[in-house]
């Protein structure tokens, strides 16, 4: 068994780790944390989910305590390791863990991320942390104004690396990793190992130690998965049968848009329902705050959008409802993935309606299992036939979307109509954690992610162009052959 206590990490980071309820190690932090602890570079393949904060924070920490101290000067405190992060929620949410694993050390950690106001991240800075966790554009703004300095950075961790070129911060790395000493350990994370990944990896990585855990686009076999055949004008309605019907005490929700994602929040609240939204179009705060409100069980519903939940790491999250179909399979296993984490039972619930056949037959495709439809039945809604047998998708693969989609538009739209399930009765408020066959199977990532935070501007679904507030993504390939930026 790959037991913490086989490290030999500190009493003070063994503690932290104890009380956090880790007893064995996931897959990567069983690989990576002996090999970060000998200080070479690693080029992991993990996804958010699979205990990766923990497979590089805790060496990073053990590595960085022959610098501990008590001293309030601020020059006793320089940035010892950076982590790098596409986002503001995942730089928050690896802070957050981070300060949970120096809890009992002597070592101080920070979040920067824009969005928010720059003087209370300067002040902080200023006091002087060990290590920083920042999103690239606010830490740029925070060297030019010489509110912190990193030439005495021993750990670079670039997480999330294939998102932070998706969205076009390569030239902003390379003007980060140009200010950082040249004589450090570099560790990357990212889903996929893509030829662009592999070029960052070879300008900036020496040596490294590849460790991948990733299998491509599976589901967790703990994740109970229904398909209901609704109607687009009962899929309300179905959501709140079901989450009376399974108890459900806490569910992402997701839908396809922002404006669905804000109305549908809205008419269910109407309808008494404690649910937020958390949607590119909310301002960092609301966003946070919706967050903080799911988190504390305040909220029963959240609903989102993809871009907005991506990489959230929501514990034990029992339900997840796919009120649309999402565009892209991979946002299936994305979305999916909140639920039935570390071994926990969940449920898995989409409404597909009459034009969903083309999507719905990807997400066979992709998690190659065959997607059985189920009517669902409407309380107090007797008077229609009831039990109808079970729907499948034809199964021919030789089959062409449009045909396939033809076929499932005549059916489903009486599905919706006609058809009555029995929703399965199980109580979905607690989930337990036998064992985690999540964490051996995460999902790859999209190759194309569809959409774009709202935080990076309004884009069309399809393309991966970015945002107004981060720069404009140019060829990868290009630019590597450019110097990076000295300072
Ligand atoms: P991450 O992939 O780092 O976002 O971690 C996903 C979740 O798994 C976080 O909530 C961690 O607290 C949790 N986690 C990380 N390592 C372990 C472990 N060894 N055992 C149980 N849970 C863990």
């Amino acid at each position: 068994m790959n037991a913490f206590s086989n490290l030999q990490l500190s009493p003070g980071i063994a503690r932290a780790v104890a009380e956090m309820g880790y007893e064995s190690m996931t897959p990567i932090q069983a690989q990576a944390i002996p090999v970060v602890l000998t200080g070479q570079d690693v080029m992991g393949a993990a996804q958010t989910g699979t205990g990766k904060t923990a497979a590089f924070s805790l060496p990073l920490l053990q590595r960085l305590l022959k610098h501990e101290n008590t001293s309030t000067s601020p020059a006793r405190h320089p940035v010892r390791a950076l982590v790098l992060l596409p986002t503001r929620e995942l730089a928050d949410q690896v802070a957050a863990q981070v300060k949970l694993y120096a809890k009992y050390i002597n070592l101080r950690s920070a979040v920067v991320f824009g969005g928010m106001d720059m003087k209370p991240q300067t002040i902080e800075l200023k006091k002087g942390v060990e290590v920083l966790v920042a999103t690239p554009g606010r830490l740029l703004d925070h060297i030019e104004a010489k509110n912190v300095v990193l030439n005495q950075v021993e750990y670079v961790v670039l997480d999330e690396a294939d998102r932070m070129l998706d969205i076009g911060f390569l030239p902003d790395l390379q003007r980060i990793l140009s200010y950082l000493p040249k004589q450090r350990t570099t560790l990357l994370f990212s889903a996929t190992f893509s030829p662009e990944i592999k070029r960052l990896a070879s300008s900036y990585l020496q040596n490294p130690v590849t460790i991948e855990v990733a299998r491509p686009n599976e589901t967790a076999s703990t994740v109970s998965q229904h398909f209901y055949s609704v109607g687009d004008d009962d899929k309300r309605r179905a959501l709140k049968q079901l989450v009376v019907q399974n108890k459900i005490t806490q569910a992402f929700v997701f839908v396809n848009s922002k404006l669905g994602c804000a109305r549908l929040a809205r008419s269910l609240e109407r309808e008494g329902l404690k649910t937020t939204a958390l949607h590119g179009d909310k301002s960092q705060d609301e966003r946070l705050k919706a967050l903080e409100s799911f988190k504390s069980g305040e909220v029963d519903l959240l609903i989102c959008t993809d871009v907005a939940a991506r990489g959230l790491d929501i514990k034990d999250v029992p339900a997840v409802f796919n009120f649309d179909v999402p565009y892209n399979a991979e946002d299936y296993v994305h979305r999916i993935g909140r639920t039935g984490r570390a071994g926990a039972s969940g449920l898995a619930i989409s409404f597909v309606n009459s034009s969903d056949a083309r999507l719905v037959g990807d997400i066979e495709k992709l998690i190659k299992k065959k997607i059985e439809l189920e009517p669902i039945e409407f309380e107090g809604d007797s008077q229609r036939g009831s039990d109808r047998p079970r729907r499948e998708f034809d199964r021919d693969e030789n089959r062409s979307h449009k045909e396939r989609d033809t076929s499932f538009g005549h059916s489903s739209s009486r599905d919706s109509q006609d058809f009555r399930a029995r929703a399965p009765s199980r109580n979905y408020s607690r989930p337990q954690a036998p064992q985690d066959p999540f964490f051996d199977k995460p999902y790859e990532s999209s190759v194309s992610e569809g959409q774009t935070p709202s935080w990076e501007a309004a884009v069309k679904p399809s393309t991966r162009s970015i945002s107004a507030n981060i720069k404009t993504k140019r060829k990868v390939a290009a630019l590597f052959k450019t110097e990076p930026t000295s300072s």
